[in-house]
This record gives C-alpha cells, sequence and structure tokens, in this order.
C-alpha cells in the first residue's frame, strides 16, 4: 500500500487584480490566477512568503527551473536581480473565479514620513492591476504556516496585534466559533485605519490609535494591557504578533504579570524596528 503525501508548501505565480485602499495605513491587494485552485488554507494567521519584482522589473525573479535548488539559486543572485522576500498573512481566500487578499500594512511611504520604507512597502503602495508576483503558499489546508492554535479546554481567547497583525488578527477573529469568549486590542497608527469586524464570538475589540508622533509598540499598547481588566478564566489563550519588541513586553506581561502558562501564549515578531526583514533572517 502506498499513501500519497501532498508537499505543504509550493509557489503560485499570481497577478494583481485590484487594490483596495482600507485606510491611511492599509492598501488590500487583491490576486488571481489559474494556479490558485490549488492553493487551500484553514486561514486565520495563515502566513505566506511574497516574492515581488525590483521596480523596472517586470516578474519576481526566482529560478524555479532549479526545482528543489530555488532557495540556494535565489540567494546567489545578485540583490538588485533577485526578488524581494516578504512574510505577509492571508487575509481572504475566495472561490468562484479563485481570489486571494494580502492587507498591507504601509510605512515611509507618504511625503514628509519619518519612518523608513522598505521595498515591500514601496511596492504595494504603487501596486497596479496587471502586476506579477510569485507565492510560497500552502496546498494542504492545515499546514504549519498557521499558528493560531488555542487548546481545546481554552475558556478565554486574548489577541493583540499592531497594523501589520490587523490582517492576520481580523481573519482570526472572524474565524472564532460562537460562544469563544475573547478580548482583542488591534494597535492603528490613524482612526481612519478602523475596521469593522463581524464575527460569532463573544469578542469585544478595542482599537487603540496611536497618535501622530507615535510609533508601533508604543507605550500606549503596555499600558492599555497592563490596565485592563480581563474576565476571569482558567485556561487562557493568548495570542500576540507586531512590533518585535513590543511582542516580547506582552509576552513577560501574561506571563509574568497576569500568570499565563507560558505554552499558552502563542507570540511572533511580525517585524523590528530598524531593522530590514533580511537582516532578521540573516540573524535567524
Ligand atoms: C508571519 C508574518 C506575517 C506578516 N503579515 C503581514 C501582513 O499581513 N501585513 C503587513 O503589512 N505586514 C505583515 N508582516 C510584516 C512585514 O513582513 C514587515 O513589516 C516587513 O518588514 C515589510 O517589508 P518592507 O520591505 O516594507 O520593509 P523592510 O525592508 O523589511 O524594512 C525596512 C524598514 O522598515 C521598518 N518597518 C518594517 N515594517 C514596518 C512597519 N509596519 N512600520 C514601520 N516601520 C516598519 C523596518 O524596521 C526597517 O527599518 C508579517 C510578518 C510576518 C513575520
Amino acid at each position: 500500500m502506498t499513501t500519497a503525501v501532498a508537499a505543504p508548501f509550493r509557489f503560485f505565480s499570481l497577478q494583481v487584480l485590484r487594490t483596495r485602499r482600507l485606510g491611511p495605513s492599509l492598501v488590500r491587494v487583491t490576486f488571481g490566477g489559474p494556479d490558485l485552485h490549488a492553493f487551500h488554507s484553514d486561514g486565520r494567521d495563515q502566513s505566506l512568503s511574497l516574492f515581488l519584482p525590483h521596480p523596472g522589473q517586470p516578474e519576481p525573479v526566482v529560478p524555479l527551473e532549479l526545482g528543489d535548488g530555488w532557495w540556494q539559486g535565489w540567494r546567489e543572485l545578485p540583490d538588485d536581480v533577485r526578488a524581494v522576500m516578504r512574510s505577509y498573512t492571508l487575509r481572504a481566500l475566495r472561490r468562484d473565479p479563485d481570489e486571494i487578499d494580502i492587507d498591507f500594512a504601509l510605512h515611509g511611504t507618504e511625503p514628509g514620513a519619518t519612518v523608513q520604507a522598505g521595498p515591500a512597502s514601496r511596492w504595494a503602495a504603487r501596486a497596479a492591476a496587471g502586476d506579477r508576483v510569485l507565492l510560497l503558499g500552502p496546498a494542504v489546508a492545515d499546514n504549519r504556516a498557521i499558528r493560531f492554535r488555542p487548546p481545546e479546554d481554552t475558556d478565554l481567547v486574548v489577541v493583540w496585534g499592531d497594523e501589520t497583525a490587523v490582517p492576520a488578527a481580523s481573519a482570526i477573529v472572524e474565524a472564532l466559533p460562537a460562544g469563544t469568549r475573547a478580548r482583542v486590542w488591534l494597535e492603528v497608527p490613524h482612526a481612519g485605519d478602523i475596521q469593522d469586524l463581524a464575527t460569532e464570538a463573544d469578542a469585544e475589540i478595542t482599537w487603540l490609535v496611536r497618535d501622530e508622533r507615535g510609533t508601533a509598540g508604543s507605550p500606549m499598547t503596555l499600558d492599555a494591557l497592563r490596565a485592563a481588566h480581563l474576565p476571569p478564566a482558567e485556561r487562557p489563550y493568548v495570542w500576540i504578533a507586531g512590533e518585535s519588541g513590543c511582542v516580547k513586553e506582552l509576552r513577560r506581561h501574561f506571563v509574568r504579570d497576569r500568570g499565563v502558562d507560558r505554552r499558552r501564549v502563542t507570540f511572533v515578531g511580525y517585524w523590528r524596528r530598524g531593522a530590514s526583514e533580511e537582516q532578521l533572517r540573516a540573524e535567524a
């Protein structure tokens, strides 16, 4: 007897279908392509690796002809040729027709910005129908790039995310089943970034809006969460994602100050102030 094992991840060649501004800091890019019939995901915080072209390139350069050797071949390409690789989250998957949404937090792209832009933020700010990208994403719905996994006995779900994790947190909250108790904090730069989220869960969602000069992971978040009253729970599950420094502080707060079992805290640094994703990958 043989057992068929499907490869959990593969490349998808996609094109931008349309874009929509969700607020001053967030743009939704909708992608399509014939490959998407093979894209399967259980959603939640499904992470993806996106490969983007440099300005002037018609498509991202990844040596897919090398098969399993693509990674080594990609790393050996010159910096200004090799596609830019960045981590993003699946915000939505639709069928008939096959489409996926990715929400990009823009940073440093507005005139007079005080924070540094990166290639992905710049790409998203200018994205237009027809632009081509490659995606390394799931072909199997339940895969290890989904990290939100509350244990079955969870009696309270706690979520925090900054603007880079708003897409993941939103998909998580929308997927929570009826009857789940959840307390959710979402931090965004501008009041215009606040979105309506539909959920069947008993979820209390608090939007934290930074002032004009504030930066992600500001003390505002820590103060708000330290002061927050959480309903009594014996087996809470905590999910935290966003700027690394803030994620670390919040994890410490939940484990040390609130006594949450560290095994019931999922925490992911989505970016770090002052470091590009290449630099973070090199450190790892
Ligand atoms: C698993 C995972 C899922 C993610 N999902 C999403 C998602 O769905 N949507 C999303 O927008 N991001 C998401 N991110 C974060 C995103 O990958 C980073 O913000 C990434 O650094 C953006 O790439 P870039 O080319 O714009 O900037 P980079 O070239 O990587 O960085 C350039 C500079 O910009 C700074 N920087 C990076 N992001 C920000 C920011 N948001 N605000 C201010 N400064 C910043 C860096 O510190 C650096 O100084 C995710 C990250 C991970 C690990």
